[in-house]
């Protein structure tokens, strides 16, 4: 039993110290935000992600997992200190590192014993190096410390599973007993520990990021050049897959790329690249197919309806994917942004994410199921591939609105079904 600090407890900070402490250590998790902290103490998750809050409650009740605002109280007794706050996008597309310099400087200033504090953020390569800086100079005495970076690679909507099976750990240290003992704490997790110095750890995660986003948008160009040849690029993908040097993963076709890492995690990428004199033609590339992609479902549907103005529009699905709330970079706000400034009235759906899509999309009609959003719309875009769409009663869609167009940004529904069900339906790279 190790004791444990976690620093945020949003997607990431939440997870892990869930996990941990369901590992059997003792797990202190802290966050700025009093409103999250008090809710957790009663229960209620910050975030939706599957088996959180049971995963939570069951730790929480043995006694294994506290909640805290309180920086004196978090690191009294601590040996580890993950900080897994957020990271977003600066206003160059760096990444911003406001927050982790805001934890480094509130853990130095309370420490009175060793620590390893463990970047689980994802950061800049150099950062390690510049948080044992701010902790070195905020300390108002000196006690020993080390940094070790270890990336988190957990995907929201899987992120318990995700985090107790990972593929691998990768610990980044110039200090080896504090990575051994780093890895100590992960050998439960029976995944292969990958020891390295820390800019190369820092930068694994944003190659990984970058690689997975790339896969994407490569799909993406080729259902673009599929829609021109009369190919399928769903069957194109598969066929792809089952080469075992390319696989299944990443290889849909769609609406593009969104959520709180890849277009930040690429963006971040492209911009050191930059600062140091690189020219990083395939990161922007990678950027510029996935902005292309939105505007794309956009075309199609004008290609379908004459004109927005009063037209009502239905959007099937509002978070960035499938088992999320995360609105961040969810395509379905840029997609709405757009509808509601042509004169378009947004209409939209989604299982869990509806709270955080008003907040973001202040215009959006609201509906209460995938039937009552689409009553009397002139079109429905299928912007999340949720379970629950994937087998609606189609001719009960159909019959319920104005016009039956259905612009599929996830290639979510058989395209001859569709039009037999007496949909306008187009989806991407399906060669029609
Ligand atoms: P998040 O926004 O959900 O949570 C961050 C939390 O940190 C918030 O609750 C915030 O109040 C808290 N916080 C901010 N400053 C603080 C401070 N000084 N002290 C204490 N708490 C503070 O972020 P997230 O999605 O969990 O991402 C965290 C990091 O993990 C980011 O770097 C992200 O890129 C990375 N990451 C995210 C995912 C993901 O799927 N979300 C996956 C892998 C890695």
């Amino acid at each position: 039993m190790k004791n444990i600090t976690v620093i945020g407890v949003g997607y990431v900070g939440l997870v892990t110290g869930a996990c941990f402490s369901d590992l059997g250590n003792r797990v202190v998790a802290l966050d700025i935000n009093e409103e999250r902290i008090q809710n957790l103490e009663k229960g209620i998750m910050p975030i939706y992600e599957p088996g959180l809050a049971e995963l939570v409650e069951r730790n929480v009740r043995a006694g294994r997992l506290v909640f805290t605002t309180s920086y004196d109280e978090a690191i009294k007794g601590a040996e580890f200190v993950f900080i897994a706050v957020g990271t977003p996008e600066g206003v160059d597309g760096e990444a911003d590192l406001q927050y982790v310099r805001m934890a480094a400087e509130s853990v130095a200033r309370v420490m009175d014993h060793p620590l390893i504090i463990i970047n689980k953020s994802t950061v800049p390569v150099g950062t390690g190096d510049w948080v044992a800086d701010i902790v070195r100079e905020t300390q108002p005495s000196p006690v020993e410390f080390a940094v070790v970076s270890c990336p988190e690679f957990l995907r929201e909507g899987s992120a318990i599973r995700d985090f107790m099976n990972p593929d691998r750990t990768v610990l980044g240290s110039e200090d080896t007993t504090a990575a051994e003992r780093v890895a100590q704490l992960h050998l439960p997790l029976r995944a292969p520990i990958m020891v390295t110095d820390l800019r190369t750890a820092e930068m694994i995660k944003y190659a990984s990021n970058a690689f997975l986003a790339t896969r994407i948008s490569f799909i993406n160009e080729i259902a673009n050049i599929c829609e021109a040849l009369g190919a399928d690029v769903k069957e194109v993908a598969r066929g792809m897959g089952y080469d075992k040097r390319i696989g299944h993963h990443f290889l849909e076709a769609g609406v593009g790329y969104g959520g709180s890492c890849f277009p930040k995690d690429v963006k971040a990428l492209a911009h050191m690249a930059q600062v140091h004199g690189k020219h990083p033609q395939l990161l922007h590339a990678v950027m510029d197919i996935n902005a292309y992609q939105r505007r794309h479902v956009l075309l199609k549907l004008h290609e379908h309806l004459d004109g927005l103005e009063g037209r009502t529009i239905a959007l099937l699905g509002l978070a960035f994917k499938q088992d999320t709330d995360d609105m961040r970079e969810a395509p379905s706000i840029t997609i709405g942004d757009y509808l509601d400034e042509h004169g378009a009235t947004v209409r939209g759906y989604d299982p869990a994410a509806m709270e955080w899509a008003k907040r973001a999309m202040p215009y959006l009609e609201t509906a209460a199921d995938p039937y009552e959003l689409v009553k009397g719309a002139d079109a429905v875009i299928v912007l999340t591939p949720w379970n629950e769409f994937k087998n609606l009663d189609m001719d009960r869609i159909k019959n319920a609105m104005r016009v039956p167009v259905m612009v599929d940004g996830r290639n979510l529904y058989d395209p001859a079904q569709m039009r037999a069900h007496g949909f306008t339906y187009s989806g991407i790279g399906r060669g029609d």
